[in-house]
């Protein structure tokens, strides 16, 4: 029998979590974690208020937009979607400060995502992962079937997937043969809006099933929401989600620990303050951090003597970080962070000297909080016009 992924538990455990957070931040800032929720047209059945108001509406909507992303008692802000049709909601969202994009739709957010780059991710496929985690522990190599290809589920959550080294699939109506190739799935992510879609032989055994779909379907005088895989066939699988009561409430959950996310990291760059606070806080003062003489191997340069073979450089990395609360500075960087960095690029990159020291420093900007990185790389030897050290210095250009 399957496991059954109880999304409203594990929903309530990760709401919890964020809630002992909220109150850690408050007690430290004495500013309250707040989302910003924008509703435009609520009432879609009145096209003609709507029509009268889209000129103000547009207007006030994006002048209140642009206060709340200087708002600095604001840390995130969702815009409502579907908007009305008059209004681009591309423009909105692109409005957003990116840093508050607790939905993650911001082409900024988008990008990190892509780059693996950190970032705000979107609810729904966050929500995916989490549910994936409490019954997968080691994603590596596990093949992953995602059916959508929507921007705001099967993209990103197919991404997601990606960075934890799964082989992933994206398939969406024009996919020829799905059945033969959700077979192939240990996980099937499925988000199609297409009711019973996933039938149980589509499915081999020990897979695990996340049903992202929500529709409503009328059963003689009753209306009842099932999801895009018939439940009752997946018996065999290793676990499932049931529609209601799976995905959805963790999408919920995850838009909270997204703002919690937001707010800390806007405090951390003094852009998070009390509700009524006259101006934003001074910008913080930066901590440096260096470590200096890590030996890593690498097959790195251009010349015949120094080809194939491992040389052992000597690096030197300081980065300037934004101060991190106090229990933090650990996690934030040290000499195993580096060490991993360096080790990680060390064993992708075969080229020289200059693009191994700016990847790494590239890298170190990856971290959060991080706002610039100098790395200066030492080669045991050369020729003589060969290149035996190089210094590179790199700034966060979003900070
Ligand atoms: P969408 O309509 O934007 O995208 C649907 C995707 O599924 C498309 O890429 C389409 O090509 C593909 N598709 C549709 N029918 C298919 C079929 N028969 N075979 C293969 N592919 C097919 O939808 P969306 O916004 O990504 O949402 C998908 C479903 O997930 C909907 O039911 C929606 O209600 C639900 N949803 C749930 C949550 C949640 O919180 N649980 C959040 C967002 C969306």
């Amino acid at each position: 029998m399957a496991q059954t992924i109880d999304g409203t538990a594990i929903a309530a455990a990760l709401v919890a979590g964020v809630a002992e957070d909220a109150a850690k931040f408050s007690a430290e800032t004495g500013s309250v974690p707040t989302l910003a929720v924008i509703l435009v047209g609520n009432d879609p059945a009145s096209e003609i208020y709507v029509n009268r108001k889209l000129a103000q509406t547009r207007k006030a909507g994006m002048r209140s937009l642009e206060q709340l992303n200087d708002d600095p008692s604001v840390h995130g802000i969702l815009v409502q979607l579907p908007l009305p049709g008059h209004i681009d909601a591309g423009a909105i969202l692109d409005a957003i400060d990116p840093l508050k994009d607790v939905d993650g739709f911001h082409p900024v957010n988008v990008g990190r995502l892509s780059t693996g780059t950190g970032g705000l991710v979107p609810c729904t496929p966050l929500g995916c992962m989490r549910l994936l985690e409490t019954v997968i522990e080691d994603f590596r190599g596990l093949k992953a079937v995602v059916i959508g290809k929507s921007n705001i589920v099967g993209k990103p959550v197919a991404l997601l997937l990606l960075e934890r080294e799964c082989t992933v699939e994206v398939t969406h109506i024009f996919t020829r043969g799905l059945p033969d190739i959700v077979r192939t799935a240990d996980i099937v992510v499925v988000a199609a809006g297409s009711p019973g879609l996933v039938r149980g032989d589509w499915v081999k055994s020990g897979a695990v099933v996340i049903d992202v779909g929500i529709n409503r379907i009328t059963d003689g005088d009753r209306t009842r929401v099932v999801g895009d895989a018939v439940f009752s066939e997946m018996a065999h699988a290793r676990a499932v989600t049931p529609v209601p009561g799976g995905v959805g409430p963790m999408t919920i959950a995850c838009l909270l620990e997204n703002t919690m996310r937001a707010a800390w990291k806007l405090q951390a760059e003094g852009r998070s303050a009390a509700p009524g606070a006259a101006k934003l806080l001074p910008p913080a003062k930066s901590v440096t951090v260096s470590v200096s003489n890590l030996l890593v191997e690498a097959n790195i340069g251009l010349y015949a003597h120094e080809k194939g073979r491992l040389q052992r450089l000597n690096l030197h990395v300081t980065v300037k970080i934004l101060p991190p609360r106090r229990d933090q500075i650990d996690q934030t960087i040290d000499y195993n962070a580096i060490m991993t960095i360096a080790n990680e690029v060390a064993a992708t990159h075969t080229t020289l000297i200059e693009t191994f020291a700016m990847q790494v420093a590239k890298r170190c900007l990856d971290l959060d909080r991080v706002i610039e990185a100098e790395v200066a790389v030492e080669k045991p030897a050369a020729l003589p016009n060969g290149v035996a050290a190089t210094r590179v210095v790199m700034a966060s250009k979003d900070r």
